[in-house]
């Protein structure tokens, strides 16, 4: 699979030769298909949505609401009213730990569960609702292996616990969490709790049924799957949304306002105050579209063998250390190597023309169980060459020789 054609900033040159982009998990790339429904919202749809009477209104409530459908259909919700657009996945967590909190559903010694791997976004939103209601955060430690410790969690599950929280795939880590199990353990110990899957790096990288799946919640950043930046999305269980309060209140989430009182408008608009992203919305469901039109299970594979390809090369240079575990990762590799800064690594990496994150990747907590300021990751995505693997195996050897 050979997609770099689609995506005309992998034109871009560092010094002779064109750049790998191998930085997909902080955000991806955005097709041509993309950029070009952008053009064409601004050239022949621009205009407020739902109230408008006038044709250009027309238009663009249709596709903002066609934008809708086609997320739903992506992760195969039972239904629309299940799409809450958000501007990321920081938006859509954020608005399911403040909802709880203005809900009184959680009180003083509640429990929520995280995970050690989880990202910030997915950790600092529950302490925010901890200190409000005075609610108990339990993370899950880690296995010796940096895997999920699935002993440990179902010994801190409890009847007090009322929220599990956790990333489908770490995006420090690369590693897979064993989602089933986890909800199936959490429905045992009480079919109420509330579950919260982050899938900010699953999405576009392997098939998503949010029914299948079993969770409460999920939520997912537009700019990593090749959409703009500044939406997102939250997938919430119909019954659960329906149940909860509103958190933003403004235009657009009410039924009738007088200094009476107010009542709210039908989901999911009850959830989305204000002018959304109207123009960013409808692009990132044309995003879904081109992700489809690839086929997801073509990605994953392809995804799958190239991060194998560079998990074996990496493993071949001295000192390298691959974080997690070998197989059942997502497609990033983050790596430590002894001696070596990982920023130092990163610089003479972008100088070879290699694109990579360094640092703790917004996983502080998990720097911190590790024992390390931070990692070198390479992530992929659909972009993504054979040919970009072996580049990047040449330069980190080249860039470790010259730091050892
Ligand atoms: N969760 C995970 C696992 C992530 O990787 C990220 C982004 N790095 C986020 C949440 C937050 O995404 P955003 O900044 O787009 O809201």
């Amino acid at each position: 699979m050979d997609l770099r054609a689609d995506f005309p900033i992998l034109a871009t040159r560092i010094g002779k030769r064109p750049l790998v982009y191998l930085d997909n998990a902080a955000t991806t790339q955005k097709p041509l298909v993309v950029l070009q429904a952008e053009q064409h919202y601004y050239e022949k749809l621009n205009s407020n949505i739902h109230r408008g009477a006038h044709y250009l209104s027309r238009l663009a409530t249709e596709a903002h609401e066609q934008a809708r459908s086609a997320v739903a259909e992506f992760l195969h919700a039972s239904s629309d009213k299940e799409i809450v657009f958000t501007s990321g996945c920081t938006a859509s967590i954020n608005l399911v730990a403040q909802t709880l909190a203005l809900s009184g559903m959680l009180g003083a010694g509640d429990e929520i569960i995280v995970t050690t791997d989880a990202h910030h976004s997915n950790i600092v939103p529950w302490q925010m609702l901890c200190q409000r209601v005075g609610a108990v955060l339990k993370p899950v430690p880690l296995t010796e292996e940096q895997t999920f410790d699935k002993a440990a969690y179902e010994a801190l599950l409890s009847p007090r616990t009322r929220i599990v929280a956790f990333p489908y795939i770490s995006n420090a880590l690369g590693v897979v969490n064993p989602v089933a199990d986890i909800i199936a353990a959490a429905r045992r110990n009480n079919p109420d709790t509330l579950v919260l899957v982050d899938g900010a790096q699953s999405t576009g990288h392997q098939m998503i049924d949010v029914q299948q799946l079993g969770a409460d919640f999920y939520a997912f950043s537009g700019h990593k799957v090749y959409g703009p930046t500044g939406t997102g999305i939250l997938w919430g269980r119909e019954s659960i949304l329906s149940a909860l309060p509103p958190w933003l209140g403004g235009g657009e989430m009410i039924r009738e306002v007088s200094f009476n009182g107010t009542t709210y408008n039908d989901l999911p608009f009850k959830y989305e105050a204000g002018t959304p992203n109207i123009c960013g919305n409808i692009v990132l469901a044309a995003a879904l579209q081109y992700v489809q039109s690839i086929g997801i299970a073509a990605i994953e594979s392809h995804e799958q063998r190239l991060t194998a390809a560079l998990c074996d090369g990496l493993e071949q240079l001295s000192g390298v250390r691959i974080l997690g575990p070998k197989t059942g990762r997502g497609a990033l590799v983050s790596i430590v190597v002894p001696g070596v800064h990982h920023y130092d690594l990163g610089t003479l990496l972008d100088q070879m023309g290699i694109a990579v994150r360094t640092g703790h990747h917004c996983c502080q907590p998990l720097m911190q169980a590790l024992g390390i300021t931070g990692t070198t990751r390479y992530s992929f995505s659909l972009c993504n060459t054979e040919e970009d693997v072996q580049r990047a195996l040449d330069a980190t050897d080249r860039a470790l020789s010259m730091l050892k």
